[in-house]
């Protein structure tokens, strides 16, 4: 007669369910702090786009109704032109910044991995925002070691948005003639690049913020003739993330910021 197996309840002991409950506790909260995240990005990006849109509005029905009467003069055409041109690049920022969040998000933009000497990388582009005429009024400095000969898997294009962002930014938060170095860190294991800048600093408790979407140091605002969507950071997050890496920031405020990004060498 073949033998009737007996149900055994597996056995779970007390420490085990405690711990089960205290991971789901965990996860619940990432997931509550996740969507409250999103909750305000939703708001500020809402915020961030009816301002443009309103000038826009003005400047169209204010056309409109001259068109009515008098109609309006070359001049007045021209400035309500250039101010509609602005807002909508303005927009376009935004929307074009918001659009690439959320693809590498969302996991939709996959890398495009190839092997390279982090080095090689780093003086192409150096080379590149030499000749840039934005940058034409900073003190660019390269400082990698002939000797540097780390290699990393990277999406070569992400990566040059990774440093295009803290370029960008670098100048933007800087005054004409200040520095702006791009290096490489020696003592670290890891590949460990750094763009660093000797602008107007970040305040001490405002750095751990600065890679959520569209945070602003509080009472900062846009440099003249720049555009800014606020999430030129948190794509900067997404994109060393995805590489398996990450990034942080040293700041004081009225010397400069340094933004490092750590690749691992072995992907
Ligand atoms: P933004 O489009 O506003 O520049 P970012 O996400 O790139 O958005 O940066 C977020 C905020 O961090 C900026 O608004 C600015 O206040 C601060 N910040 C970023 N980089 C620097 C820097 N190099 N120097 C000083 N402040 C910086």
């Amino acid at each position: 007669m073949a033998d009737k197996r007996k149900f055994e309840q597996p056995g779970v002991d007390s420490n085990t369910v405690a711990e089960l409950s205290k991971k789901l506790l965990e996860a619940n909260a990432k997931l509550q702090e996740a969507e409250l995240e999103r909750k305000l990005m939703l708001e500020n990006i809402s915020h961030d786009l009816r301002a443009p849109l309103t000038a826009i509005r003005s400047a169209i029905d204010y056309i409109k109704s001259k068109e009515e009467g008098s109609g309006t003069s070359p001049e007045e055409l021209g400035d309500m032109l250039r101010l509609i041109d602005n807002r909508a690049q303005t927009l376009e920022v935004l929307v074009q910044d918001l659009y690439y969040l959320t693809c590498i998000e969302n996991g939709r933009d996959e890398l495009k991995l190839q092997r390279v000497p982090i080095a090689q990388f780093l003086e192409e582009y150096f080379f590149a925002a030499q000749i840039d005429d934005r940058y034409a009024k900073r003190n660019l400095i390269c400082e990698i070691p002939e000797d540097y000969d780390k290699e990393v898997q990277i999406d070569v294009g992400k990566m040059s948005r990774v440093l295009d962002n803290l370029f960008t930014n670098a100048r933007k938060y800087s005054e004409e003639g200040a520095d702006i170095e791009l290096g490489v860190d020696t003592n670290s294991d890891s590949a460990v690049f750094y763009v660093r800048d000797t602008g107007i600093g970040i305040p001490e408790d405002a750095i751990e913020h600065i890679f959520d979407r569209t945070f602003r140091v509080s009472g900062a605002r846009t440099p003249d003739g720049e555009r800014s969507s606020g999430l030129g950071l948190s794509i900067v997050k997404s994109i060393t993330a995805q590489h398996g890496g990450r990034i942080w920031c040293e700041s004081t405020l009225g010397k400069g910021s340094c933004f490092y990004v750590e690749l691992p060498t072995n992907a």
